[in-house]
C-alpha cells in the first residue's frame, strides 16, 4: 500500500502515455485519426458491454463470448490513452483535477445515500 505522499508525487497515468506514445511510434506507424479512435472506442466500450451482458447480466454465455472483461477494459484504456496523446490532452493532470473536484464536491454525499447501505 502506498502512502498519500507517494501517491502525490507518481505520475501512473503519465507514464501509461508515455508508454503507448512509444510504442506507437515504434510498433504502430503512427496514431489513426482521431474520428478512427473515436469508433474504435465505442467499438471497444460495446465489447466490454458485450461481456458484462453475458457474465454479470442475463444474456447467456456462448463459448464464443469468453472474452475477459480485464482485456476489454484495457482496450479501452489503450484508446483513451492514444485520444489524449493525440490531442494533447495531459489525462494526469485532468483525472487529478477531477478526482480533487470529485472528493470535495461528494465529501458527504455517498455516505448520506441511504442506497448504497
Ligand atoms: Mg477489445
Amino acid at each position: 500500500m502506498k502512502h498519500n505522499s507517494d501517491r502525490a508525487e507518481a505520475h501512473p497515468i503519465s507514464d501509461l502515455q508515455s508508454r503507448v506514445d512509444e510504442w506507437i511510434k515504434s510498433v504502430g506507424v503512427r496514431y489513426f485519426d482521431p474520428m478512427t479512435n473515436m469508433a474504435l472506442l465505442t467499438e471497444e466500450v460495446g465489447e466490454v458491454a458485450r461481456v458484462m451482458a453475458r457474465t454479470y447480466g442475463e444474456q447467456s454465455k456462448k463459448k464464443k463470448d469468453m472474452q475477459d472483461l480485464g482485456e476489454e477494459l484495457g482496450d479501452v484504456l489503450f484508446v483513451v490513452l492514444c485520444m489524449a496523446n493525440q490531442t494533447g490532452t495531459d489525462l494526469q493532470a485532468a483525472f487529478d483535477k477531477k478526482f480533487e473536484k470529485r472528493t470535495k464536491r461528494d465529501a458527504d454525499r455517498h455516505k448520506q445515500n441511504r442506497k448504497l447501505r
